[in-house]
């Protein structure tokens, strides 16, 4: 078996250590195995940095926003975008790390490296356009005005699904709005995220600007919650800890900027264009082996087409091609862990129990290709009694419900606690309207299965989460409104 750093053009980007006040950590607690989940195979342990790592950041990461937000943002955007050149170039490595530590396809996690680095120049550039406002005042002889100040230290706590867009989708746009973070990357994916540390450190980021924690995520988590010096917290993960992460950031009032879990619905109507919702739906179903928040969790299906949408999903997923994601034509990659492919099979299970279809897949295939992986499955005829319809899936699972009417597939829709995002298919104008309205997600795709971009507003509604990531929301959600009133001008 190929090293890992045999198998990059930069060995120099395999860092194994936090990455603290511009240089390498040891920190003084046990090592973290990161282990590649399609081999079960160690590709290296990593020091915890613990709760003295932590603070270290935090007081690197405080002592760096003096002057770090003084910066003007012209020069803050001409390193990020020096960060993202490097990003780019280096982009083939960072997939490789990716395809490591967490087994999506090389070609999907090198497509998650540029989406990523996107972020970083749209946000340097959105910066620079962050306008305050002149104000009318009722005072006589007074002026008021509007101004975004950066909010200060941030902590960032991303997961593993995503190991270098979520921290970049973080990271840019507070560092650009004059913010100095403290990242806290999954213990899955540290590799990744300390890659990206060392090439913010090439880029020329200043020390104690962008800083990397790895360990143990709960005595760091409230290291960041709980400081005093810390003005926020951005997280991405599942809806269970960032309740835990807004409990704890509740003592200090801190601002917390949640993207939480999902429970996507990807309704079909009859009028829709049936070979593109399909597509659709194995691309939004399947992209890391289904194991996203925005992902197709539950698929509704107009009662007059669902047989032929579960033909043609049938058919394609069956040319799914399961394997290493280094393998040329792998689609889907391994799951996370073993315990992911057991937590997904028992959903099966469940599902089946309770008078579900599987269509197709429905077994892992961990003994089979020595890994965590499961066989692309479809499941038809469930019940909203089901878990697999409440419970995110996260995994090359779909699941088809039908419905009859409109007012019925919005009911089911929305029959959830979550609201990241929904996707509908119809050609119907009216449909288009009624139903984007009336579906409650922060983000709707119509005709169309993938819903982030740098340039727009990702996040969710109900308990999925709280802020928006992307666009010109992203960056102010880093930033604090001043009102400035100064009066006695006119004497
Ligand atoms: P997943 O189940 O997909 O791993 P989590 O929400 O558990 O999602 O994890 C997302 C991120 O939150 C990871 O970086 C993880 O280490 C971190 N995390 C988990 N529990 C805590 C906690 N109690 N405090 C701080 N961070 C946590």
């Amino acid at each position: 078996m190929t090293a890992l750093k045999d198998r990059l053009n930069d060995a120099a980007l395999l860092k194994t250590e936090s990455f603290i006040a511009g240089s390498w950590h040891g920190g003084s607690g046990g090592g973290m195995d990161v282990t590649n989940p399609a081999n079960r195979q160690v590709l290296a342990t990593i020091p915890d940095a613990g709760e003295a790592g932590a603070r270290q950041a935090v007081a690197a990461a405080a002592d760096a926003f003096k002057t770090w937000k003084k910066t003007s943002v012209f020069e803050r955007a001409k390193i990020l975008r020096r960060w993202h050149d490097l990003i780019t170039e280096n982009a083939d490595d960072l997939a490789t790390l990716i395809t490591a530590e967490m087994g999506k396809p090389f070609k999907e996690a090198r497509g998650e490296v540029l989406y990523g680095a996107s972020f970083i120049t749209v946000s340097a550039e959105e910066a620079m356009r962050l306008h305050g406002e002149t104000l009318h005042v009722p005072t006589p002889g007074a002026r008021g005005w509007t101004i975004h100040q950066p909010v200060g230290v941030v902590g960032c706590i991303t997961p593993w699904n995503f190991p270098s867009a979520m921290i970049a989708r973080k990271c840019a746009p507070a560092m650009a709005a004059g913010c100095t973070v403290v990242v806290k990357p999954a213990p899955e994916t540290p590799l990744t995220a300390l890659a990206m540390a060392e090439l913010a450190s090439r880029a020329g980021i200043p020390a104690g600007v962008f800083n990397v924690v790895c360990g143990d995520a709960e005595p760091i988590g409230k290291v960041l919650t709980g400081s005093d010096d810390v003005a926020m917290i951005g997280f991405t993960g599942s809806t269970e800890v960032g309740r835990i992460l807004m409990r704890q950031a509740a003592d200090t009032i801190k601002r917390v900027a949640l993207e939480l879990g999902g429970n996507a619905p990807f309704i079909v109507m009859d009028d829709a264009d049936l070979d593109a919702a399909a597509d659709g739906i194995v691309a939004s179903r399947f992209r890391a082996a289904g194991q996203t928040c925005v992902s197709a969790n539950r698929i509704i299906a107009h009662a007059p087409i669902a047989d032929a949408l579960e033909a043609a999903l049938k058919a394609r997923i069956e040319k799914l091609k399961v394997g290493d994601g280094f393998a040329d034509g792998t689609a889907i990659g391994p799951l996370i862990h073993d315990e992911a492919v057991a937590r997904v099979d028992a959903l099966v299970r469940d599902a089946e129990k309770g008078g579900a279809r599987v269509l197709t897949g429905g077994r892992s295939l961990a003994d089979e290709l020595g890994g965590a992986f499961y066989a692309p499955t479809l499941v038809a005829g469930g019940t909203p009694e089901l878990e697999i319809f409440s419970s995110e899936i996260f995994g090359p699972v779909a699941s088809v419900y039908r419905a009859e009417s409109e007012d019925e597939i919005l009911r089911l829709a929305n029959d959830t606690p979550y609201g990241l995002a929904g996707y509908v298919y119809t050609r119907d104008v009216g449909r288009v309207h009624r139903m984007s309205e009336g579906l409650d997600y922060g983000m709707v795709g119509v005709n169309a299965a993938m819903v982030g971009s740098p340039m727009t507003p990702f996040g969710g509604m109900k308990q999925s989460g709280i802020g928006r990531e992307g666009g010109k929301w992203g960056v102010e959600e880093f930033t604090e409104l001043k009102f400035v009133l100064v009066g006695g001008i006119d004497q």
